[in-house]
């Protein structure tokens, strides 16, 4: 569909309508090298902090901005949609637009704290079925609180970033004892991450019902995940060392506000959960994910199978006191669905190496070899029929 909306070109199917308007921090061209918030739309980079004179946007990161409130979001991107739709705005705003192609594309934000959640039960009975073959694939836990784990954030990268295929103790179930070496069950987990744009205070819990007052945006995410690093790690205490050797996120992060027509009621809960994991109107989203491996789709996840829904993630997360920090990003856990081809790791797409998929080259592929690259790309309906796209998140191995 062509856009009329704005004064912009927007090449057909492209990821950025005026609809969408997500936040990115870029560099330009060599009198430009301090990086600066923008926006994108269609093929280009609207330069806000030109564009709207605000030293806010002129940080190198969106921290600032975030940290001003669900108030100055909605003014700034009323605003923004204004500039870029009435052609009377467009001898101002032009000179402020720098091509795509052009920029670098920078991790958008100062990464406060990193959450990971486990929230698809597909995914769930999957890992489980295939690590504890022997037991309910369901830990008794798991549909009476949003499973999480405390991550690494000074290893969020951002899109484009190579990943280093971790070194580590591994021991396979047959091995008398663990060696020391490259992982060689090096995996990816197609996720959706939360960015928290304004605080909260310590011993002050956050209801599910204020998730748009804190939540600023969503992000593409990819928890990279050194399969056997993990297995033998994780008992008692969770993962570690297996998944903090780097987390992958997309450079622009899509307001809350271009996801309203994504937004869909969420089924029923069976048990229902306690009290401050309830909502009057459960809401889920939805969202189409894409997995490419070395050029071929391998998947396609669908986000409104989560299980656990954002908010409900967003409460639990400071259900005990803890509190937010602008920056602070939760990501949803891997997304599958209920069909083989619709699962969100290689782990279960490849059935822990017993099932090796192939890939368009001809090649076998069960875990990652070095030199494979993965993107995850997603979209979501937006408003008047608008195709609202998350860019890509993508990473190449290197040894
Ligand atoms: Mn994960």
């Amino acid at each position: 569909m062509p856009n009329t909306r704005s004064w912009v070109p927007v090449p057909d199917g492209s990821d950025f309508p005026i609809e969408n308007l997500p936040y990115g921090v870029f560099t330009a061209g060599g009198e430009r090298l301090t990086p600066r918030v923008g926006v994108a739309i269609g093929d280009q980079v609207l330069d806000l902090s030109g564009a709207l004179g605000d030293d806010v946007f002129a940080t190198g990161s969106l921290n600032a901005f975030m940290a001003q409130g669900r108030g100055a979001w909605s003014d700034t991107r009323r605003r923004i949609t204004e500039l870029l739709a009435e052609e009377r705005h467009r001898p101002e705003i032009e000179p402020h637009l720098v091509a795509m192609e052009d920029v670098r594309l920078h991790l958008p934000i100062e990464v406060a704290d990193y959450v990971d959640f486990y929230a698809s039960e597909h995914h769930a009975r999957n890992v489980g079925s295939i690590f504890r073959p022997d037991g309910d694939p369901l830990t008794p836990n798991w549909k009476h609180l949003p499973i999480g784990y405390h991550g690494r954030a000074g290893t969020v990268v951002v899109s484009g970033t190579p990943v280093k295929r971790p070194h580590g103790q591994r021991k396979g179930p047959q091995d008398a004892a663990p060696t020391f070496g490259p992982s060689r069950r090096l995996d990816i987990e197609a996720e959706v991450g939360v960015v928290v744009g304004t605080a909260s205070a310590l011993g002050h819990p956050v209801p599910a019902g204020d998730f748009a007052d804190h939540a600023f945006g969503l992000v593409l995410l990819n928890d990279w995940s050194a399969r056997d690093i993990q297995a033998w790690e994780y008992v008692p205490l969770g993962p570690f060392l297996g998944k903090s050797f780097a987390t992958s996120i997309s450079p622009w992060v899509v307001p809350l506000e271009a996801l309203e027509a994504a937004r869909l009621p969420h089924p029923t809960q069976d048990p229902e959960p306690l009290e401050y994991l309830r909502s009057e109107e459960p809401w889920g989203l939805d969202l189409s994910i894409e997995i490419e491996w070395n050029g071929t789709v391998v998947s396609r996840p669908p986000f409104r199978q989560m299980y656990w829904t954002a908010d409900q993630q967003l409460a639990h997360m400071t259900v005990n006191g803890a509190s937010l920090r602008s920056g602070d990003l939760f990501a949803s856990g891997t997304v599958s669905g209920p069909e083989r081809t619709q699962r969100g790791s290689f782990l279960e797409l490849a059935w822990n190496g017993s099932e090796p998929l192939r890939l368009a080259g001809g090649e076998e592929r069960a875990f990652l070899e070095d030199g494979d690259t993965v993107t995850i790309r997603a979209s979501a309906p937006g408003t008047g029929g608008a195709r609202i796209g998350f860019g890509e998140v993508t990473g190449t191995i290197v040894p």
